[in-house]
C-alpha cells in the first residue's frame, strides 16, 4: 500500500472571472521511505499538487489518498516544511518541537520525552535550551523537521525550501536534509524547479509537463547513497 495515492488530481482555480487550469489528472504514488523529487517549468502545477496533499487546496477532479484515506484537510500526518521554517522565536528549540504533542494536550513528562527524542534523532542535543535566532540555517531547518515529524508526521511536504538561498547554503542544507532522512527514514514529497537539485537528492524524479500539470514521466535516479 502506498502511503500517497494522488488519483486523476485536477484544479482549476478562478480568478476574477476567469478560469485557470492549473493540473489535469495528475497522478503519483509515493512509497513509505522515499525521497520524491517533483520537479517541472514554473507554472506548471508543482506547488498546486503539494498544497492538495498538505489539505490546502481542494481538488477540482479526481482525489489524493493517504494511507488509502481520502485527503480532506491539513493533519499531522503530512507535515509542511515552510521555506523560512516557521519557527516560533519565543519557543526553544525543544518547546518548538514539542509543539504539536503539547497542542494535544498530553501530558508534560510525555511532551518533553517526545521533544527530547526528537532533539536527539535530527542531531541537536546541545542546542535544545537554545533560541531560534541563535541557530544556523541547517539548524533551524533540523528543528523544523524534527517539529514535524514529533507531530506524528509519515510524509514531509517541502515547497522549493532552498529556492532563495546562495549556491554554498544551499549545498550544506541539502546535505543536511539527506542526512537527517537517513537517520529517520521519513517520507519526503520535495518540489523543485532545479534538475540538479533534484537528482542530488531524490531517489525517484517525478517531472511534470509544463502547461495544465500532466505528469510526463518519471526517472529512478539508482546511485548508491553514501
Ligand atoms: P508551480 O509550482 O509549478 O510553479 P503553481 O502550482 O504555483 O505552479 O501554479 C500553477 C498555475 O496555477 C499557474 O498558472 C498559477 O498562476 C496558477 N495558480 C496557482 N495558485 C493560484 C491561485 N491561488 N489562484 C489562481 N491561480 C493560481
Ligand atoms: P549549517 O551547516 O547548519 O548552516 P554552520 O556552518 O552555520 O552550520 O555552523 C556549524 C556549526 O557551528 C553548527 O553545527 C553548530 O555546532 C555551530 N553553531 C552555529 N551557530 C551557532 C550558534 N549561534 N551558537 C553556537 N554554535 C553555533
Amino acid at each position: 500500500l502506498p502511503i500517497l495515492d494522488v488519483k486523476g488530481v485536477g484544479k482549476t482555480y478562478e480568478l476574477n472571472g476567469l478560469k485557470i487550469e492549473a493540473l489535469r489528472d495528475a497522478n503519483l504514488t509515493v512509497k513509505k521511505g522515499e525521497f520524491v523529487c517533483l520537479i517541472g517549468a514554473s507554472g506548471c502545477g508543482k506547488s498546486t499538487l503539494l498544497r492538495i496533499v498538505a489539505g490546502f487546496e481542494v481538488p477540482s477532479s479526481g482525489e489524493a489518498l493517504m494511507w488509502d484515506k481520502p485527503v480532506t484537510g491539513p493533519a499531522p500526518d503530512r507535515g509542511m516544511v515552510f521555506q523560512d521554517y516557521g519557527l516560533f522565536p519565543w519557543l526553544t528549540v525543544r518547546q518548538n518541537i514539542g509543539f504539536g504533542p503539547a497542542s494535544r494536550g498530553l501530558p508534560k513528562k510525555v511532551v518533553k520525552e517526545t521533544a527530547d527524542r526528537f532533539v536527539n534523532m535530527v542531531g541537536l542535543n546541545r542546542f535544545a535550551d537554545a533560541w531560534p535566532h541563535q541557530l544556523s540555517g541547517g539548524m533551524k531547518q533540523r528543528v523544523a523537521i524534527a517539529r514535524v515529524l514529533a507531530n506524528d508526521a509519515d510524509m514531509v511536504l517541502m515547497d522549493e525550501p532552498f529556492g532563495a538561498l546562495d549556491a554554498m547554503t544551499r549545498e550544506r542544507l541539502q546535505d543536511e536534509l539527506l542526512d537527517i532522512w537517513q537517520r529517520t527514514q521519513l517520507t519526503v514529497l520535495f518540489v523543485t524547479h532545479s534538475i540538479e537539485e533534484a537528482i542530488f537528492l531524490a531517489d525517484r524524479v517525478v517531472v511534470m509537463e509544463p502547461g495544465p500539470g500532466r505528469i510526463a514521466s518519471e526517472y529512478r535516479i539508482e546511485l548508491p547513497r553514501p
